[in-house]
């Protein structure tokens, strides 16, 4: 059990594998095989020994090791010549992770990626450290190639030490002094080997000492390779646009004047950012060698005053009425009442009617509807049509190259800063765009004209609907009243 987790190790024969077969014992007592863990290993894996002997009077045995070492790279991705940290966490019996105590050593080598950098201690540094105190880091040379750097950790037995290993261990513990020694060997051939200077395909010679070891990785890159892979190219690709509600006098502003209803963008002013900030997402585009730039959800909204303007239509002189319950709450019910209503309703059908109803009653839902009709046809009208004529808000105008910064930040501050010029022309774009199609309330004779034009069509595709609700509630009314 457990066989992703690592391998049985002869330290002898330097043998490795998943099984060892036809080895050397002392009735029944091995003393050179160890554990080696790797870096598949979590905090709550089990491994599980089966031992036999070809010797019938010694009973097979099987010995559960838990795992006692965790090695955690913070952040597992590093620029070259950034710095991660290696921190070695001890698993209690609970599985639960904790610090070693200060005063624990490690010894540290690196398996692999050996020109990628180096580790660091407080005193020493090199591609294998010895007796080496936390913190300790792994630094990527400046001129790094991308690659994945292999690192070992091993617990460095001693007087605090021998607290943190399990009975498995303890039992062991003369035979690892034996092996010790032996090792040592190894430890000043690595040693030698590093004051060389020279680094060769295995980043040290050897193999680490301690019996309890820990491997983990770190992958050294540029910023690219921090960020995840993209899945398209962003050529083309462009936000969708979607507006917000905001009541009147938002940022102050009253836009609530001798109209019924409002739908008013809140256009950036001077450094007001009025649309909602966006949320970048970048991912790495390996064949163009750029960091894509992306929108979280693809989505941009706007913040606009949509509102019905209640308290001019009461000052005109009508009382409102919120929905088809209060023809009943509201209005007097008598057919005289009902049937004035049922036929005045009809001049609400007209937006520029110059005729006064005789009833009072208002259903709001024909301010309400007209300004949500507004909007959807704001972002189908203007939006839409402008985001597709141009290039603004494409998003492959605003990659940058991989190269360029060797912090996401930095990558990610220009992205923006491109982006809110880039939208500020957007906007532009629209306002123009808008008095074109929607003219405009005191503009030109012909923006004054399609104004009209568009608050009619509005009007019309809403009012009918509204009014024939009320109508058919009225009725009702009206065939229920006591005869
Ligand atoms: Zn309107």
């Amino acid at each position: 059990m457990g066989y992703d987790f690592g391998n049985l190790v002869n330290n002898t024969t330097s043998d490795s594998g998943q099984v060892l077969n036809d080895l050397p014992h002392n009735y029944g007592c091995l003393d050179q095989i160890i554990l080696r863990t790797n870096d598949q290993i979590q905090a709550d894996s089990e491994i599980k020994i089966r031992v036999s002997t070809s010797d019938p009077s010694i009973e097979p045995i099987e010995m559960t090791f838990t795992n006692l070492l965790v090695v955690n790279i913070v952040p597992e991705t590093i620029a070259p010549g950034d710095t991660a940290q290696i921190i070695p966490k001890l698993k209690n019996p609970d599985g639960s992770l904790s610090d070693f105590p200060i005063e624990q050593t490690f010894e540290i080598g690196m398996l692999d990626g050996c020109a990628l950098g180096m580790i660091k201690t407080a005193t020493d540094s090199g591609v294998y450290v010895d007796a080496a105190l936390q913190p300790f880091y792994f630094i990527a040379d400046t001129g790094a190639v991308e690659g994945t750097v292999k690192l070992r950790v091993g617990v460095i037995e001693g007087m605090s030490s021998s607290s943190l290993l399990n009975n498995n261990f303890k039992s062991r513990k003369s035979e690892n002094q034996i092996k010790k020694s032996s090792a040592s060997d190894n430890r000043r051939e690595a040693k030698s080997f590093i004051d060389g200077g020279v680094i060769g395909e295995y980043c040290f010679l050897g193999d680490l000492y301690s019996v309890v070891t820990g491997d983990a990785n770190v992958v050294v890159g540029n910023v690219c390779a921090t960020l995840p892979k993209c899945t398209e190219n962003n050529a083309g690709k462009k936000p969708n646009i979607e507006i917000m509600d905001f009541p009147d006098g938002t940022d102050g502003k009253n836009k609530c004047n001798n109209v019924s209803g409002i739908t008013y963008m809140l256009w950036s002013e001077n450094e007001k950012k009025l649309f909602l900030p966006i949320e970048i997402e970048n991912c790495c585009d390996e064949n163009a060698n750029v960091i894509q730039f992306g929108i979280k959800n693809d989505l941009m909204t706007l913040r606009a005053i949509v509102t019905a303007c209640e308290d001019v239509i009461v000052d005109q002189g009508y009382t409102i009425l919120y929905n088809t319950t209060e023809l009943k709450t509201k209005v007097p019910q008598n057919l005289r009442a009902l049937l004035q209503l049922y036929s005045d309703l009809d001049i609400f059908l007209d937006y520029f009617t110059n005729e006064n109803p005789s009833s009072p009653f208002y259903p709001i839902e024909l301010a309400w509807e007209h300004e949500f009709q507004h909007k959807r046809n704001y972002v189908n009208e203007i939006f839409n049509v402008v985001n597709k004529d141009f290039d603004y808000l494409d998003y492959s105008k605003l990659d940058v190259t991989c190269n360029k910064y060797s912090e996401l930040n930095d990558v990610v501050n220009e992205m923006k800063s491109n982006f809110e010029k880039r939208f500020s022309y957007f906007e532009k774009e629209s306002i123009k765009f808008q008095f074109k199609v929607w003219g405009k309330k005191d503009g030109t004779p012909k923006e004054i004209e399609n104004y009209r034009k568009n608050e009619i069509n509005t009007h019309n595709a809403i009012a009918k609907k509204v009014i024939d609700k009320y109508k058919t509630e009225i009725k009702k009314l009206i065939l229920s009243l006591p005869k």
